[in-house]
């Protein structure tokens, strides 16, 4: 079947081949040395065209504000080519305009075209594409596998539905030659060497294939698709389409509901000085007004719910995320201090004996046991003594950097990692450690106490190379042991097995320390 129309095409006479003047237009056009006085000679062999492509030119539709008063001097205002393809297409329209068959509503065909020319181009400037008039001849021309079908098959379209909508033409189409419309007029426009880039644009103007989306082409398909849907629209005045349309704007050329209103306000405002350009009515202005005022309207409500499904899906992903991070956090903690457990502890200690193994700097690992604390429970009761813990859980968090790893190891014991620091600056920490602990006061209900603590340290650096993590960690449970035996409140740094002593108020000298 599809056969059978292309040779019916070829030879027929009842589908006539494009004007002569259009034929030397595409002759000029390929032509690498023609020039603006060749192509206005040949534009102005007719003086129909020649008036259009002036009138063009003087229109507002170009914004320019020279005034064109012949032929040459409009060429230039509108580029030559620009002003090349607008004559071609204004030459084949001219023709093919009284081309007339029984199957379709010529009317509403060449409104169709015509507008969607305008509104493909609207989309096109929108995008910045570079070949707008490539863009417009496209459109102007995307349905002429219609005419040529109706003109060659008389019969063809008799049997669709009376009320159809563009698409159930083209899954006719499909149907019986196996092509739509669209692809036919691509092969005619082959045929008649109108550019690639016009031929494909006229191949995809039902939408661009998804993988060609981001090319030229696949650009320029997507103005005048997305023009034909809202030419379609207007001239149905109904709404019906414009969810698609939305749809496709985003999925085509990416353009939100505002950028597509702007659109469809610029293809209704260009009514006017479309029609005069082609002499013909196309759409009353009242008409496409109230379609456009509604179809703002709506696009602003989608607008709207977008903006909130982005901002209500985003909160609730903040909300899930901070909830994650909450319960990790949790998991982490000792319940009654706060602090880090003995779980999160151990991790950290092996990540940073790692790193410190691997980076080559010191890792310092301090234990504070508190003295006799026993104590005060058996004195206070044990809700005193929790408050104890809490309390030293404070000072001790307060004395150690923000980023220091401070655990609960268990009972009233408790580690401070201070990766990065020697033992003179992890000593230096420790006497802090020892006097703020020494010199907090607990206001208890009953009493007020004061509890010291024991603290040892272990480095691990280039003179004290721990095997594992274990025993730098016994390296420190070790100190403390000895500072006990020593008579607690003080500071044992196992290395040095020494006594780092602190006097009340102020860190002292250290002293040695006979065995650990
Ligand atoms: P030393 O100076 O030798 O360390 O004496 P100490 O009494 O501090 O040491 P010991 O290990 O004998 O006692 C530790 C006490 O800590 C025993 C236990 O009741 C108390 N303890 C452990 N965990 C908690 C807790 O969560 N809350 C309270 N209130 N007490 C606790
Ligand atoms: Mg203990
Ligand atoms: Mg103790």
């Amino acid at each position: 079947m599809l056969e059978k129309l292309q040779s019916l095409l070829k030879t027929s006479i009842n589908f006539p081949s494009p004007p002569a003047i259009a034929q030397q237009i595409i002759a000029l056009a390929e032509d690498p040395d023609s020039d603006i006085v060749r192509i206005a000679a040949t534009i102005s062999k007719d003086p129909g065209l020649t008036a259009k492509v002036l009138r063009v030119a003087n229109s507002p539709l170009y914004s320019k504000r020279r005034r064109s008063s012949n032929l040459r001097q409009a060429l230039v205002v509108l580029g030559l080519n620009a002003a090349t393809t607008l004559a071609l297409g204004f030459s084949l329209v001219g023709k093919f305009r009284s081309v007339k068959g029984k199957g379709i509503d010529y009317t509403r065909f060449w409104r169709k075209s015509i507008l969607s020319a305008s509104a493909a181009r609207a989309f096109a400037e929108q995008q910045g594409v570079g070949d707008v008039e490539g863009v417009y001849l496209g459109a102007l021309l995307q349905d002429i596998g219609m005419l040529a079908t109706d003109r060659v098959l008389p019969d063809f379209y008799a049997s669709l539905p009376r009320k159809h909508t563009h698409a159930e033409i083209c899954a006719y189409e499909r149907e019986r030659i196996g092509i739509d419309h669209a692809g036919l007029g691509a092969w005619l426009l082959e045929q008649w060497r109108l550019p690639e880039s016009v031929c494909r644009s006229v191949d995809w103007s039902h939408g661009p294939p998804a993988d060609a989306r981001h090319t030229p082409d696949g650009i320029a398909a997507g103005c005048i698709a997305l023009g034909g849907e809202c030419v379609e629209m207007l001239l149905e005045q109904s709404l019906d389409s414009l969810e698609t349309i939305a749809q496709h704007a985003e999925a085509w050329l990416g353009i939100d509901g505002d950028r597509l209103t702007v659109a469809i306000e610029r293809i209704v405002h260009e009514i006017p000085e479309t029609e005069r350009l082609y002499e013909t009515a196309l759409l009353p202005a009242e008409l496409a007004v109230a379609v456009l005022d509604q179809a703002r309207e709506i696009l602003l409500i989608r607008n709207l719910q977008a903006i909130e499904q982005v901002t209500t899906l985003r909160a609730a992903t903040e909300d899930l995320e901070a909830r994650a991070i909450a319960l990790e956090d949790l998991h982490r903690r000792d319940p009654l201090t706060g602090l880090y457990n003995r779980g999160h502890l151990d991790r950290v200690l092996a990540e940073e004996f790692a790193a410190s193994q691997h980076g080559g700097w010191p890792l310092s690992v301090v234990f504070i046991d508190l003295d006799r604390f026993k104590q005060v429970n058996d004195s206070y009761g044990h809700p005193a003594g929790d408050e104890v813990l809490i309390g030293t859980a404070q000072r001790i968090r307060s004395v150690a950097r923000a980023t220091d790893c401070v655990a609960r190891y268990g009972g009233e014991e408790f580690v401070v990692v201070l990766p990065g620091l020697h033992a003179s600056d992890a000593e230096a920490v420790c006497r802090r450690l020892l006097v703020r602990l020494r010199n907090t006061r607990y206001e208890l209900r009953d009493a007020t106490v004061t509890v010291t603590a024991s603290i040892g340290l272990a480095t691990l650096d280039d003179q004290h190379p721990f095997d594992d993590v274990a025993s730098l960690v016994d390296a420190a449970d070790r100190a403390v042991y000895a500072a006990k035996k020593a008579g607690r409140d003080r500071i044992v740094n196992f290395a040095a097995r020494t006594t780092v002593s602190a006097a009340a108020g102020e860190p002292g000298p250290v002293a040695r320390q006979a065995s650990v």
